[in-house]
């Protein structure tokens, strides 16, 4: 008996041991990425824990390419209209219904049934994105995309990009969560076409109009993998776009990871850049705005580089952490101000954002927005008031001083997000402001600086006569009239302010003096106001009485009495038409000219 137990043990250490060499050779063989294929061998419990425990170290952190090389070489070889991204048109016989369809998108719809449902986008990562390789181990993800009256092609273009262009093992499911929709297409036809062509698509219908936002929260609730993806129902996925957006999740689950959000232009499906990259931010009229890299994000371009605030559409985040933080708050009606929400609580509470460069997702910017929502009167404010009162502290203050039709407003209960916060430890927004968004009040100042000088601006070469905008807007130019002061029957728009951003406006509007010619005299016109860079940049120089533009080469402005016209051109000291008298100049501000504003 003793006998035989023994030779037992022997023959159970013998297997063990040369199942061990086996897996040791196999790894050694083919690398370490016996983990992605299980092994046929059947492995006694103890022996499969073991194996388990070894594995775990080292195969965490391994790397692997996640392209998927033959898919984009096919891609590469399509032809077609809007292959490639390539702009294109409509035949001017389908004028009609491209008039029709563009009324209730607010983009080309028509163009976009001609295009195909797979078609191919330019890879227009950074070059360094081809190189890099992804944690092996990523969660898969469930895509939830809210829609409401969308068209249908755009919509299945979304899913289809999805699938085409993410590993299969990543994508668990697409949620379509149909906000009510009434567009009959987007009925039995969806449904048809999803269940023969989709079958990872599911469809959810919400029985009657809730917004975006808690379309979304619908979605999520249902969703089954780990990570949730959010995105906009006209949105085309780039090549590789999963990995990127996957992996800071991997190595930390209190983790949003954004996408670049790339343009598809409203009018022809063209695929291009809009930009290489910025910060979220926003000023304190809460419009979304955005903050330069900075020096060490700029060194590392196709790395993912912290950001205080999400655009909104398109974002990544862990199941767990997102159900952690609440989700959004489902007190936030149809649609603005939740990329606020979640982005302050991310932050604030313990996790982290990111955009990373080499995850690009499309999305098509409308032209105007098709549908009314005005059915829930000023729902943006009141979501506005959510999020000041739960989430800025004494910030809410610089929101209401610019909105102060929020300070009255009832923002409904409260109750549930501050507890929230409390349960949660979050941090203040004192904290988020100087820690995250820590160089936004430099161009978003908390209380806006005065004006540098406001007022008339008048001639003193021909003295009755005084700059005028006339009301006009955008690329129409400025020109010189007689002085409304002296003059009661002309009706112009004769005040301006020479503002901390160093640019020149029509008193309380957003249109600012620009020049977009280079050539000797180069008219003055106006453009909507782009926080003097570049071509809206103007200096007066008080002893001169000059008026100057730009910094690089400098041109002063001057004006044609006779056509009543004004431009830039060659400073001339001796010129009296380059002088001009503003009726109020603040010298305490003009003194500090280097210290305030952006600096030139
Ligand atoms: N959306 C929704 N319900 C609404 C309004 C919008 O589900 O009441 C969806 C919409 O179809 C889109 C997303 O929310 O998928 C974002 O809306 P939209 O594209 O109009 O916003 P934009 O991108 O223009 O800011
Ligand atoms: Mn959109």
């Amino acid at each position: 008996m003793k006998r035989n137990v023994i030779s037992v043990v022997k023959f159970l250490s013998l297997a063990a041991i040369t199942v061990l060499f086996t897996i040791y050779v196999f790894r050694f063989l083919r690398g370490s990425r016996i983990s992605d294929t299980p092994t046929s061998l059947p492995l006694p419990e103890k022996l499969q824990d073991v194996e388990h425990v070894q594995e775990q170290p080292q195969n965490a952190g391994e790397k692997i390419d996640w392209q998927d090389l033959k898919k984009i070489r096919e891609e590469s070889k399509r032809s077609g209209k809007g292959e490639h991204g390539i702009a294109s048109f409509l035949s001017p016989s389908l004028d009609v219904l491209k008039e029709k369809l563009y009324q209730v998108n607010g983009f080309n719809a028509a163009l976009s049934d001609e295009i195909s449902l797979n078609r191919s986008i330019p890879d227009i990562r950074n070059s360094e994105c081809k190189k890099k390789k992804y944690l092996q181990n990523l969660d898969s993800v469930s895509v939830v995309v809210s829609f409401h009256n969308e068209h249908f092609s755009t919509l299945m273009r979304t899913c289809w990009s999805v699938i085409n262009r993410s590993p299969v093992t990543l994508l668990e499911e697409i949620i379509l969560v149909d906000d009510a929709s009434t567009k009959i297409e987007l009925k039995s036809k969806l449904d048809d076409y999803v269940y023969e062509n989709l079958p990872k698509v599911k469809i959810i219908r919400l029985k009657k109009r809730s917004g975006l936002i808690r379309g979304r929260l619908a979605g999520a609730h249902k969703a089954k993998a780990k990570v949730l993806v959010f995105l906009d129902s006209h949105s085309e996925a780039n090549v590789n776009w999963l990995p990127p957006l996957l992996e800071p999740i991997a190595q930390d689950y209190k983790t949003c990871v954004c996408p670049f959000i790339d343009v598809i232009a409203y009018e022809t499906f063209e695929y291009r850049a809009q930009d290489e990259g910025a910060r979220g931010a926003f000023d304190w009229q809460l419009y979304y705005k955005r903050l330069p890299l900075l020096p060490e994000d700029l060194k590392n371009p196709s790395e993912p580089f912290k950001s205080p605030v999400m655009a909104g559409g398109l974002f990544a985040i862990s199941a767990k952490f997102f159900w952690e933080l609440g989700g959004y708050d489902p007190g936030l009606e149809i649609w603005g101000g939740e990329q606020y929400e979640l982005s302050f609580k991310i932050w604030q509470c313990g996790g982290q954002m990111f955009d990373a460069p080499c995850s690009r997702v499309g999305h098509i910017y409308r032209k105007f927005p098709p549908f009314s929502n005005h059915f829930k009167g000023d729902f943006l404010g009141r979501n506005y008031k959510r999020v000041a009162e739960v989430w800025m502290d004494e910030y809410a203050e610089y929101v209401y001083r610019r909105l102060p039709h929020l300070r009255t407003m009832d923002p409904g209960d409260l109750k549930e997000q501050k507890s929230l916060r409390k349960k949660l430890h979050c941090k203040s927004f004192k904290w988020f402001m100087d820690k995250i968004a820590f160089d936004l009040v430099d161009v978003y100042p908390l209380v806006e600086p005065d004006d540098f000088a406001s007022g008339e601006i008048r001639n003193i070469g021909a003295s009755d006569f005084c700059l005028d905008s006339k009301g006009r807007g955008q690329d129409e130019d400025v020109v010189l009239d007689l002085c409304s002061k002296d003059n009661p029957d002309i009706q112009g728009e004769q005040k301006f302010q020479l503002t901390w951003h160093k640019d020149i406006r029509p008193q309380g509007r957003t249109q600012c003096f620009d020049i977009s010619r280079a050539d000797l005299k180069a008219p003055l016109s106006l453009y909507p106001c782009h926080g003097s860079q570049g071509n809206q940049l103007w200096r007066y120089d008080v002893e001169k009485q000059t008026l100057v533009h730009g910094s690089s080469s400098p041109r002063c402005l001057d004006a044609d009495p006779g056509r009543q016209k004004v431009f830039v051109t060659t400073c001339d000291s001796s010129s009296s038409t380059q002088k001009w008298r503003i009726e109020k100049v603040n010298m305490k501000a003009m003194n500090n000219w280097e210290k305030i504003g952006p600096k030139v």
